[in-house]
């Protein structure tokens, strides 16, 4: 079945898994709303450089590094994000498709770097994602920022964000080889007191012991990725001990060639899954694997066995994990167990 992007797959659904999968009652909890962009967007921005979609959808396309992926970030999409116009664009559509497959919370990220290159400011933006939600969606959003950006214009603006009243959280992101500067956790700890949501990228390309570091000196408790967390088994067991969630997503993972994972069969999910990890499934960045939150459900039951009702568990884990108030969570788990019971037996 094609995707939204126009391309198509692998990861075909049976139309009972795909009717099931549709109608789950789920979550998206790692999306970069850049990495997200809309083709057709795109193509109307620069129709001669996008008439042909991009070679990375091919299902057989692997990226040689991940330098290789943050440079056609910045070709194909960072040049799109010149303004609040193009972020409210973008949002409106990403969030529309999030909701059509059985989404009802939805986390995305900005990259707050952006804002050092256009004339809006970051409230600005916040308001023209948050605007641009359909009305049965909840959404949280994030600013993302490397370990590096804690420089000149760039410091400024890191200590003036986690003061925005419509910013949920802050993430950390972009190579996780840099060295983990001081400044992070002096930053993650003062948006922790204004009350912000702290997350961080680990365990994608750095081990185990990069996810152990960002625990101990970041205090966050979710980890976008954290895959590579399977190489240590103290590390999976210190997850499941401080209640630790990693927002899982495998077709990236594959299509970035995360070491360890030749294969979605390869894929430690399950392990981490059966270890009693809290683990969510998302996408991503869409735009850059050729994917759709659907068919990250239709990979893990058909190369990794996850049955139904694991999906069914997964699915519950977003709910679990959202930063939503108990009665809301619990009314979405009730949904959700409304639901899977037709599946349970
Ligand atoms: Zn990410």
């Amino acid at each position: 079945m094609p995707s939204a992007f126009g391309n198509t797959m692998p990861y075909q659904a049976d139309p009972q898994l795909e009717q099931f999968v549709r109608e789950l009652p789920k979550t998206e909890t790692h999306l970069h709303i850049e990495g997200a962009c809309p083709y057709e967007l795109l193509k109307r921005f620069d129709p001669i450089k996008h008439a042909k979609p991009p070679v990375f959808w091919n299902d057989y396309f692997r990226y040689q590094s991940f330098n290789q992926f943050m440079d056609l970030y910045v070709e194909y999409c960072s040049v799109f994000f010149t303004g609040a116009q193009q972020f409210h664009e973008a949002a409106k559509i990403v969030l529309a498709n999030c909701s059509s497959q059985g989404c009802r919370y939805v986390e995305t990220s900005f990259h707050l770097g952006t804002l050092l290159f256009i004339e809006d400011d970051g409230p600005t933006i916040i308001d023209a994602i948050r605007s641009a939600a359909p009305k049965n969606l909840e959404l949280r959003i994030f600013a993302g920022m490397c370990h590096n950006d804690y420089v000149d214009a760039g410091k400024d603006l890191i200590e003036e964000c986690i003061t925005w009243n419509g910013l949920d959280g802050i993430d950390l992101h972009g190579p996780e080889d840099l060295p983990l500067e001081p400044w992070i956790a002096h930053v993650w700890d003062r948006a922790r007191k204004n009350g912000k949501f702290t997350k961080a990228h680990a365990g994608e390309f750095m081990g185990s012991n990069f996810v152990d570091k960002i625990l101990d000196e970041l205090k966050v408790n979710r980890i976008e990725h954290g895959v590579r967390s399977i190489e240590n088994p103290k590390t999976v067991q210190r997850l499941v001990d401080e209640n630790i969630a990693l927002d899982v997503c495998p077709i990236s993972n594959v299509k970035l060639a995360v070491d360890g994972i030749e294969s979605m069969s390869t894929h430690p999910i399950r392990k981490l899954f059966d270890a009693g990890v809290t683990v969510t499934i998302n996408s991503d960045d869409p735009f850059f694997f050729g994917n759709r939150l659907s068919e990250e459900y239709y990979a893990l039951h058909q190369e990794l066995d996850f049955s139904y009702v694991e999906l069914g568990h997964l699915a519950s884990n977003g709910f679990k994990v959202a930063l939503i108030d108990d009665s809301k969570r619990r009314s979405h788990i009730n949904e959700l167990q409304e639901y899977m019971i037709q599946y349970s037996k």
